[in-house]
């Protein structure tokens, strides 16, 4: 998973890009980078956060009028820096892409760009397949007067080699600025605009939170299967391509994105909120009743304050947090995660003794911070403690850029609701229904995935486990 953010505009841009990568910080703490293109394109990359990829740097050095941005967190390949984004190749035209995503015939597009093509793929990002794929079709077209059909065929002809999830900016030196996702629109992407003395300069990025900073209107989401084009004339193309059922990823809903961002309309606070009243339904179905019901914060506050308000029980901030250190679910190490979890919660007393818990989290994966949890709880005194996951069990990996961990370390993949709370040691666990989440959004189409296992984009077995074994070689799991 990883935030992008373009901008295409008359004026140098470097400083709204930076400022624009921290409010998506959330996104990725791997790396991060931008590409500025005043004549030549200039990359400034690195590994870390963007506050430690970006101190001490000129930024005089790095001005352009157009220019794109990446925070990662890495799914495939390495946290290094060699894999950090943007990445650029000078022909044709010369192009700089970021991507946001995971790409899942990652080893057969390497083979066929290698054997085919005649390129070396030298990092293990699969922004350089999109890249390289993008490039070694465009350069079949006539580069003496390159057309906006051209480039919407090439666009095409990416979407039909490279399977997978995929939102992605590009920049197209002297041409244009082009942003695309893959033909089931599981990675947002939003278009935004500022108007400006001499016209409009228009930006795309990751979560519409972003522009609220950096003081752009939000246009709309692209759709599934959409490129957009903005051409040396500022004026703007767009067309939908290879499309099929949209499949937006529901874990932006749930876990991911900012709580002030909205795609499609729907503002991720409120359905928080609207998952936490769904929640209510099992919770009256389970026949238990808890004093007060807490959150883990911060993701779970509105799952946990809907909740409440929907069965009438008082919602309490049980957990003190830390602010300072980092989200645990994108802690690369294992190690490293546990320790995370230690030092960053802790419940605050007088509200946790003798008192019967509810405690609202987004979902429970590995029951590593389930258990740590529940444990501190019952340290601190809480007569019993009821775990509620506001996302159904998940049960199946994610292969377009969430990282999850791998099948066999998921609790709900091999052990039912009863078998959780005893190994979380929780007095009870409630779940999200799936069939409760699917009727939340009944209009807008959603992928699912790692609860039903319904991959939209379809999965052999075969190309399951060979993503499984990658991950297994990262130091993700
Ligand atoms: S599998 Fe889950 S996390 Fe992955 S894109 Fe689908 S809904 Fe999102």
């Amino acid at each position: 998973m990883c935030g992008i953010i373009g901008i295409n505009s008359d004026q140098n841009i470097t400083s709204e890009i930076i400022h624009g990568l921290t409010a998506l910080q959330h996104r990725g703490q791997d790396s991060a980078g931008i590409v500025t293109f005043d004549g030549n394109f200039k990359i400034k990359k690195g590994a870390g956060q963007v506050s430690s990829v970006f101190q001490n740097v000129n930024l005089n050095k790095l001005k352009g009028n157009s220019g794109l941005g990446h925070v990662r967190y890495a799914t495939v390949g390495s946290t290094e820096e060699i894999d950090a984004q943007p990445f650029a190749v000078n022909y044709p035209f010369g192009l700089a892409m970021v991507h946001n995503g995971n790409v899942i015939n990652f080893n057969s597009l390497r083979k066929k760009l290698n054997e085919e093509h005649k390129r070396l793929i030298d990092t293990s990002n699969d922004v350089e397949l999109i890249l390289y794929t993008f490039a070694a079709n465009l350069e079949k077209k006539d580069l003496k007067d390159i057309s906006v059909k051209s480039i919407f065929d090439t666009v095409e002809t990416v979407q039909r080699s490279v399977k997978g999830a995929y939102s992605v900016l590009t920049l197209i030196a002297n041409q244009g600025f082009l942003a695309f996702t893959d033909p089931y629109g599981i990675r947002p992407l939003i278009m935004a605009k500022k108007e400006t003395e001499n016209g409009v300069t228009y930006a795309f990025a990751s979560e519409t939170s972003v522009f609220d900073y950096l003081g752009y209107e939000v246009i709309r989401d692209l759709e599934a299967g959409e490129a957009v084009f903005i051409d040396q004339n500022n004026k703007v193309h767009s067309r939908i391509l290879k499309h099929t059922k949209p499949s937006f990823c529901v874990f932006e809903y749930i876990y991911f994105a900012r709580e002030d961002s909205i795609f499609h309309n729907h503002l991720v606070a409120s359905e928080r909120v609207k998952m936490g009243k769904m929640l209510a339904k099992n919770l009256n179905k389970s026949g238990i009743k808890p004093d007060i019901i807490i959150d883990v914060p911060n993701s779970a506050y509105f799952f946990a304050s809907g909740l409440a308000e929907k069965v009438g029980i008082p919602y309490r901030r049980g957990l003190a947090k830390n602010r300072f250190i980092g989200r645990s679910f994108i802690t690369a190490i294992q190690k490293k995660r546990e320790g995370v979890v230690k030092q960053k919660l802790n419940p605050i007393k007088d509200i946790v003794k003798n008192n019967k818990i509810a405690v609202v989290d987004d979902s429970i994966v590995r029951g590593t911070t389930s258990r740590h949890l529940v444990n501190l709880l019952k340290k601190y005194g809480a007569k019993e403690v009821y775990f509620i996951s506001a996302s159904p069990p998940i049960k199946y990996p994610c292969i377009y850029g969430i990282d999850m961990s791998v099948k066999k370390e998921m609790i709900a993949a091999t052990k039912n609701r009863k078998q959780i709370a005893e190994l979380i040691n929780a007095d009870t666990v409630i779940y999200q229904s799936l069939e409760d989440l699917q009727e939340i959004y009944s209009e807008l189409p959603i992928c699912d995935a790692c609860f039903s296992g319904n991959y939209p984009t379809g999965i052999t077995e075969d190309l399951l486990e060979q993503i499984e074994a990658e991950k297994l070689k990262s130091d993700r799991v």
